[in-house]
């Protein structure tokens, strides 16, 4: 069997750098809880690549979503409008509170939430909108931010799927009010599990690390004025982060470089959609995602199993949250939905190589040739 020929993943983290070296020193000096120099060093650390001033790290991406909208004292009776495809913890960060997921349509040029169906979905209840850059390609900032500024709404990032991608020049996190990002094994880069919210607002981030900690102050620590949460990223985590924060460049560059490759090798098969790359932005191919239409051939899910034959792992896009069972609201949003059933995401961790890109494609290929 050749290297091309064994199981490929689609993503498997990268620890090349100081992730051992740092993990240790967590083990050796006794820090291996929550608190610990990694935890702020990683928060503004992390926080100052994206632009943004302050960091609140929290043990998943999930809860992060939970504790921004805490944070803001979203609750019931409120609505933040998201994206319908996205994964499904956007929506229920949100739904945590109390408050209600509004669902919007995505956009073709960018599978991104639709500027034009943000508006039309504002009410006298809505308080936030939440932009996701679903898959690594960011959504469409400029014209969200003048939506939200004028209808007096926040403007939120769930940037889990995006960290160093751009808008107009600048990376996402920093883009809106406040963001959250996650640190899961698949993502750009991960802690095992991790998130955190990222934002310029000292307000914000101070309310978002009292509610984190149990909801205490550190001046009288058994003096809990409100019922909180611990939902706190741990040393080792922090200091997998920060080494991972150290090589995010060079994993990039590898993500960048294998979706050229994909993309050259790809353009002329008919009946695929190539992934998302709007002039003013840069995708991060968190995932590199195709749409399988149905000049290709073979339905998605079919193209699914026979990859899954040679050896090729990859992933269908989430269902739009508006189809799940415990969202589901009878709308009709076409296109998240045909983005939904015809889009595959092929392999694209930062441990992928040229050889299995080429073996990817060639099997790609001669799957659409036999049909
Ligand atoms: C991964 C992800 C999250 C958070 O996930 P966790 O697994 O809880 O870290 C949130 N939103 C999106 C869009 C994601 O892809």
């Amino acid at each position: 069997m050749t290297e091309t020929q064994k199981f490929i993943p689609v993503a498997e983290p990268l620890l090349i750098g100081n992730e051992s070296k740092y993990v240790n020193d967590c083990i050796n000096s006794g820090w291996v809880s929550s608190l610990g120099k990694y935890v702020r060093d990683f928060e503004q650390q992390f926080a100052g690549y994206c632009g943004g001033k302050y960091g609140v790290a929290t043990f998943n991406g999930t809860v992060a979503i939970h504790l921004l909208a805490a944070t803001l004292g979203i609750g019931p009776g409120d609505e933040v409008i998201m994206p319908s495809l996205t994964y499904v913890a956007t929506a229920n960060g949100i739904r945590y509170t109390g408050a209600t997921p509004v669902f919007v349509e995505s956009e073709t040029e960018t599978w991104n939430i639709d500027p034009a169906t943000v508006e039309q979905a504002i009410t006298p209840r809505t308080k936030a909108i939440m932009a996701v850059h679903l898959y690594g390609h960011p959504a469409n900032m400029d014209a969200l931010r003048a939506i939200a500024d004028a209808h007096n709404l926040w403007l939120l990032e769930d940037a889990a799927e995006a960290h160093g991608a751009t808008c107009n020049g600048r990376r996402v996190g920093a883009l809106g009010d406040a963001s959250i990002f996650s640190f899961y094994g698949n993502k750009i880069i991960t802690t095992g599990e991790g998130g955190i919210i990222v934002t310029n607002n000292q307000a914000w981030a101070e309310r978002a690390y009292f509610l984190e900690n149990q909801g205490r102050y550190n001046t009288d620590p058994y003096f809990h004025p409100e019922i909180a949460y611990n939902y706190r990223m741990t040393n080792i985590q922090a200091a997998i982060g920060l080494a991972q924060l150290e090589k995010i460049d060079h994993m990039l560059a590898i993500r960048q470089k294998n979706a050229a490759h994909y993309n050259q090798r790809l353009a002329e098969v008919p009946g695929l959609t190539l992934p998302p790359q709007a002039g003013w932005a840069t995708n991060v191919y968190w995932m590199y995602s195709v749409l399988v239409q149905d000049e290709f051939g073979p339905t998605r899910d079919e193209l699914r199993a026979q990859l899954r034959q040679a050896g090729i792992d990859s992933r269908p896009f989430f269902y739009p949250v508006h189809t799940l069972p415990m969202y589901n609201t009878g709308q009709s949003l076409p296109v998240a939905e045909d983005l939904g059933r015809r889009g595959i995401n092929l392999p694209s961790g930062a441990t992928l190589t040229p050889d299995q890109v080429d073996y990817i494609c060639d099997t790609l290929i001669s799957i659409h040739k036999a049909y």
